[in-house]
């Protein structure tokens, strides 16, 4: 059945935005009371929609107890807060009830009276060298560096009286930095452990015009006063999932679902009122299109989950366990209604990470491509659109990822827009909100939710015929990039060893291509999710028979490609590269994970202590990817491929992974019991 018409008739991005901006009106921390508020509200708009089984799950969140390898957050709640510098100017710098983002979340209060103390610069305020020949204690540090890390630092581990930061979270260069932003409030939280509760004190974000303001008085001497007040509270509360269902008919059993995370502060309107906002207007136009007779109920359950992020997710997959099975698939809304002009966005697909080839992927992406279709005006000379999307390589940072994992295993893809100028600060407002984005992202996502929770073995077998073609192309793109690469090598004359470099690109995407070859077939096989039929199950190998003799002629002209290259420069390759002493022993190691869900890195503190953990955290600055690629380790890590296989496959999958890193991240993780060797 075709659903595109009654579906674009219904659904409203006017309607979308509405709700996105209800829902903006609360400060959505997890585990305040704030949150409960906002839970409150999505729970009572899904049942007033006839959504059924509208419930808030609670999950104790007292900063001490583990869902899986994640601690949870404490319960808070705040009244009021100001801060004020009285000295050498008396004037108000931040007040919570003006802008709840210039209160670090989860402060706690000071006394009733506020608190008076002088202010030190400390720099990024997240290192031990920040603190060297300075005095902190019961003074307010004013700091660049991450709220959580200064507060540490500063707070607990030297007795400041409090914090102050001026920087936003997430810069990239020439794409977003503080600069860019000189009047924002950056959303900045302390995340207290359940046993620091007491030593906790109180930080607030000002802007960067501010900061710079008051850092023209410390550095030409001056004494900077200033007066803090904040009437908060931090205890053992809750975490809470939302959920709602559109019960299915002869499937009911099996789920489709679509999750956002409703969490983050006030306004946060793209980052993920829009989201959570539009999880409402999705279930609001099925419910209506079933009620009005123009689509029947579906014959699998639609669910939609709103939870606090990643740390809900984990909550709610280690408690039900038996979703794991009955979830078909799902898709994340995280970050979808941005004016792509005003925030300089585009629609981002996330796929299934490699390790979970799914059919979900073409899928998805033919749907968006679709909604140009529906959306955008046609010309003679191509369509009139000015809408951005792109599709990427899988990337975590939210929901989706707790999904993927291999001990769970539900394929589930991510759109979010990004980047956002004005993420994660007091400027993500709902003037940065476009009906239009919602509108189309609204579309896609019923319609996915509609045709999965109908598939049947038609829909199985069209799926396959898609994903198998669309496979065929990329095996065809692999191997024509990497004779491109190999022709580059080749003519680079700041190579040095030409010889063993060209030896090793042309192992390195040989071994890429296979990879590609065994995902694509996977990736067709995924769609017996669907649908139980010899039928369609005779039509999938047929369909991996395709891909594997494409890949194998594919593998052949790299081959070649390889060798007119090395002829063609004069260059002699050897035929056998011989591999490094950490390649000899990562062969020798099967890993196998102890542990259920994605992987906090944080709980490797605990055993590692904090310097040697340290490595951890400046990973990513000479790798943006190896969240990801750590990620995607423990994926592939089945206990029966060496750890050398498994670098072979995230290598394939983002870029060449350093071994030694892979070995000391898996000794890391033995020495903390979370993996043993087979
Ligand atoms: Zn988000």
């Amino acid at each position: 059945m075709d659903f595109s018409k009654a579906v674009k008739e219904e659904l409203s991005g006017s309607i979308a935005r509405s709700y996105v901006a209800q829902i903006s009106r609360f400060h959505r921390i997890q585990g305040s009371t704030m949150y409960h508020d906002a839970a409150e509200y999505v729970r009572n708009e899904a049942r007033r929609l006839g959504l059924k089984d509208a419930q808030i799950e609670r999950f104790i969140a007292d900063g001490k107890r583990r869902y899986w390898t994640y601690l949870s957050p404490v319960g808070w709640t705040v009244r009021s807060a100001e801060l004020r510098i009285l000295e050498p100017e008396n004037r108000l710098l931040a007040r919570y009830e003006d802008i709840p983002q210039s209160l670090h979340t989860f402060s706690n209060g000071t006394p009733k009276e506020g608190i008076t103390a002088g202010l030190i610069d400390v720099g990024s305020g997240v290192k031990t060298e920040d603190y060297k020949a300075k005095s902190v204690k019961g003074k307010i540090v004013l700091a660049t560096g991450r709220a959580d890390r200064v507060h540490e630092e500063a707070v607990i581990k030297r007795g400041a009286a409090g914090v102050i930061t001026d920087s936003i979270a997430i810069e990239l260069p020439h794409v977003r930095e503080t600069l860019d932003l000189p009047d924002a409030h950056s959303y900045n939280g302390i995340w207290p452990k359940g046993k620091e509760i007491e030593k906790t004190r109180f930080g607030f974000s000002i802007t960067k015009r501010q900061g710079t303001h008051i850092r023209k008085f410390l550095s030409s001497g001056k004494k900077v006063k200033l007066f803090a007040s904040v009437d908060a509270r931090l205890f053992s509360g809750w975490e809470e999932v939302v959920t709602a269902t559109i019960p299915g008919t002869s499937k009911s059993k099996e789920e489709v679902f679509v999750i956002a995370h409703l969490c983050h502060p006030k306004p946060s309107a793209n980052d993920n009122a829009s989201g959570s906002g539009m999880l409402l207007e999705i279930a609001r136009t099925i419910i209506r299109l079933i009620e009005s007779g123009k689509i029947s109920r579906p014959w699998r359950t639609i669910r939609f989950i709103w939870v606090p992020e990643t740390l809900g997710t984990v909550a709610y997959l280690e408690r039900h366990t038996d979703t794991h099975d009955r979830f078909v698939a799902g898709v994340n809304l995280d970050m979808v209604g941005q004016d792509q002009t005003l925030c300089g966005s585009t629609l981002n697909l996330t796929r299934t990470p490699d390790s979970l080839p799914s059919y979900l992927n073409d899928f998805v992406l033919s749907l968006i491509e679709q909604s140009i279709r529906e959306y955008d005006k046609g010309t003679a000379h191509g369509s009139a659109s000015t809408f951005r999307y792109a599709s990427t390589t899988f990337s975590g940072g939210s929901d989706h990822a707790e999904f993927d994992d291999a001990t769970v295993a539900v394929p589930c893809v991510s759109m979010t827009q990004w980047p956002d100028l004005f993420y994660h600060t007091s400027e993500d407002t709902i003037d940065k909100v476009s009906e239009d984005s919602l509108k189309r992202v609204g579309w896609i996502t019923t319609m996915a939710a509609l045709m999965l929770a109908n598939a049947d073995r038609t829909m199985a077998y069209r799926l396959a015929s898609k994903t198998a073609a669309k496979g065929l192309g990329r095996i065809s793109e692999e191997g024509h990039a990497a004779a491109e690469e190999l022709f580059k090598k080749s003519q680079d004359h700041k190579i040095k060893n030409k010889s063993s470099e060209l030896a090793k690109s042309a192992e390195y995407h040989s071994n890429r291509l296979q990879h590609v070859i065994w995902r694509e077939q996977q990736a067709v096989r995924s769609v017996k999710r669907l649908a139980d039929d010899p039928e369609l199950d005779a039509v999938v190998e047929r369909h991996c028979r395709d891909i594997m003799n494409h890949g194998r002629k594919e593998l052949a002209k790299l081959a070649e490609t390889a060798e007119f290259v090395a002829r063609t420069a004069a260059i002699k390759v050897p035929s056998r590269l011989e591999g490094t002493r950490s390649d000899k022993e990562a062969k020798n190691l099967v890993p196998k994970r102890m542990f259920k869900g994605t992987l906090n890195l944080e709980i490797l503190i605990e055993t590692l202590g904090e310097k040697e953990y340290d490595w951890y955290r400046h990973l990513d600055e000479s790798d943006y990817n190896s969240g990801n690629k750590l990620y995607e380790v423990l994926n592939f890590m089945d206990g029966k491929k060496s750890l050398h296989d498994i670098v072979k496959a995230v290598s394939s999958e983002y870029t060449p992974m350093d071994m030694d890193r892979a070995l000391r991240f898996v000794r890391d993780l033995e020495k903390s019991r979370l993996l043993k060797f087979v």
